[in-house]
């Protein structure tokens, strides 16, 4: 289960991003998590609470936010949603795609309580 490397980095990420800002223990964190990474957002919030729960983040939630995967025809310039693994555009059928998101696995932002 990958996602317990993936958690204890956010712990990491987190409790330093505290200290450097100086923030409080904060309340919630927020993901996004892009449909092409292959994490699973109920293990990644398992190994989180196994992980958190000697630290200050013990009463932290993690929200995560899925990511739709999307991209740009390179042939006619149309954004569009990447649907069922599908890379071809829906105007033109072009499969010379550039995909502009999917792939996130970072830290939006962190919510401290008032
Ligand atoms: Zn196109």
């Amino acid at each position: 289960m990958h996602e317990l490397g993936i958690a204890q980095n956010i712990v990491d990420t987190v409790l330093l991003e505290m200290q450097n800002r100086k923030l409080p223990a904060v309340s919630a964190i927020a993901l996004r998590i892009g449909a092409l990474t292959d994490v699973d957002p109920e293990a990644l919030v398992f190994g989180f609470e196994i992980l958190s729960k000697d630290t200050v983040l013990r009463q932290a939630r993690l929200n995560v936010e899925r990511i739709p995967v999307r991209g740009v025809c390179e042939s006619c310039g149309a954004p569009f949603e990447v649907e069922g693994y599908v890379f071809v555009c829906p105007g033109c059928e072009s499969r010379s795609i550039k995909l502009t998101s999917g792939t996130e696995l970072d830290i939006a932002y962190l919510e401290v309580p008032d």
